[in-house]
C-alpha cells in the first residue's frame, strides 16, 4: 500500500519519534502549526474515523490512554488540543488516521 504513514511507521521515510509502542507511533508533524505538533497514529493501517469500527476502536482507546503521557513528553503541562481530520471538508490530506496534538502556546479559540 502506498501510504506515507505506514512507511514513516517502517522507517522508510525518516521522522522524529516521541513516542511507540506495539500499537501506535508518535512523530513531530514536519510542518508544525503550533510550538508543539504532534501526530498520534495507529500501526495498522486505517484509512480515516470514517473507518473506525467496532473490530478496530480498541486502538483509539489507546490511543487516547496514551496521549496524556505523550503530552507530557513533550512539554505540554498547560493543556493541547486533539484533531483528527476527515475527509475533504475537513481537508484530509494524509489518508492513515492520525491525530493531531497542538499546544506549546495559546491557541485559537476558533476550530474553524
Ligand atoms: P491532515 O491534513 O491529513 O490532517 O494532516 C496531515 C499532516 O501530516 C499535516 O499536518 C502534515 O504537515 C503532516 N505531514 C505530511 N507529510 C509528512 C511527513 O513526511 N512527515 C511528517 N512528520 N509529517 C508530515
Ligand atoms: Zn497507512
Amino acid at each position: 500500500m502506498n501510504c506515507l504513514f505506514c512507511k514513516i511507521i517502517a522507517g522508510e521515510i525518516p521522522s522524529t519519534k516521541v513516542y511507540e509502542d506495539e500499537k501506535i507511533f508518535a512523530f513531530k508533524d514536519i510542518n508544525p502549526q503550533a510550538p508543539v505538533h504532534v501526530l498520534v497514529i495507529p500501526k495498522m493501517h486505517i484509512a480515516c474515523v470514517d473507518e473506525i469500527t467496532e473490530e478496530n476502536s480498541a486502538i483509539v482507546a489507546h490511543i487516547f490512554q496514551n496521549i496524556p503521557k505523550i503530552a507530557k513528553l513533550c512539554g505540554l503541562e498547560n493543556g493541547y488540543r486533539v484533531i483528527s481530520n476527515c475527509g475533504d471538508d475537513a481537508c484530509q490530506t494524509v489518508k492513515h488516521l492520525h491525530f493531531h496534538v497542538i499546544g506549546g502556546a495559546k491557541l485559537a479559540e476558533k476550530m474553524a
